[in-house]
């Protein structure tokens, strides 16, 4: 059986205030909840720690990236080992906004993964499609590439610890959400390219990302090949983001 997630990215959003009223609703309510959801908190890195510390047994926590080296002269970086240190299980990589907005390559991802899992963590990697890439058709062979180069340097007993986050970029952040059919096609897809690099696909959890909301995620979390959501603004609203979480079947 594999794990169902639903992880919130806060972005560069919050404060200290906020981390404290947010975490606090979001863990009374997931607490009971029976669905078996396992629901991961990732803030900004600056609020990892005040995070954690009000997370309890109910909540996961996570950092938004890590560098691809341990540690040295690479100002304004944070490391792997740190995010371990400060008791995060989870780690966001190759999010579109890295690689958009600050030149994340393949290659470079594929080094955060390697780094990622050597410190015992999960690794949670982000890919997806441009709107042009969906448009021209070849959505599934870019996505496909970007796992295979991300996922390069898996070792064997690493795999439990790969979560993929399917997130078409046309949908980040727009209000627009590819339909459940849609998405599930993908994910599927992923999971075959899983399959042909020899990891054991089926028990990969595969998470849908991209303007999910308390209204559309039952319809995407009822897909076979969809684990769980990657929630970006709507983990911003204790209602909104427990509500997600309940919608897991
Ligand atoms: C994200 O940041 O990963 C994301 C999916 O954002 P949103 O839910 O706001 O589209």
């Amino acid at each position: 059986m594999r794990r169902r997630i639903v992880a919130g990215n806060w972005k560069m959003n919050g404060s200290k205030d906020l981390a404290k009223s947010l975490v606090g609703d979001v863990r009374s309510e997931v607490g009971s909840l029976a669905n078996g959801v396992e629901v991961v908190i990732i803030p900004p890195a600056l609020y990892v720690a005040d995070v954690a510390s009000l997370a309890g047994v109910d909540l996961k926590v996570g950092v938004q990236n890590v560098s691809q080296w341990s540690s040295g002269a690479y100002t304004g970086e944070v490391s792997a080992e740190m995010a371990a240190d400060l008791g995060c299980q989870y780690v966001l990589v190759g999010h579109s906004e890295r690689r958009q907005l600050f030149g994340e390559t393949d290659d470079v991802i594929a080094r955060k993964v390697e780094r990622i899992l050597g410190c015992g963590l999960f690794a949670m990697v982000c890919v997806g499609e441009t709107l042009e890439e969906r448009d021209a058709g070849d959505a599934e062979v870019v996505v496909a590439a970007q796992v295979r180069k991300a996922l390069a340097a898996v070792e064997p007993g690493q795999w439990e610890r790969v979560v993929v986050a399917y997130e078409p970029v046309w949908a980040i952040g727009t209000g627009k959400t590819a339909t459940a059919g849609d998405a599930q096609a993908m994910h599927a897809a992923i999971r075959k390219v899983l399959c042909d690099m020899g990891a054991p696909a089926e028990e990969i959890s595969l998470l849908y990302g991209g303007s999910v909301k308390a209204d559309n995620a039952a319809a995407l979390f009822a897909e076979p090949d969809i684990d769980g959501g990657l929630i970006g603004g709507a983990s911003l609203v204790a209602e909104d983001f427990v509500s997600i979480c309940r919608s897991v079947p």
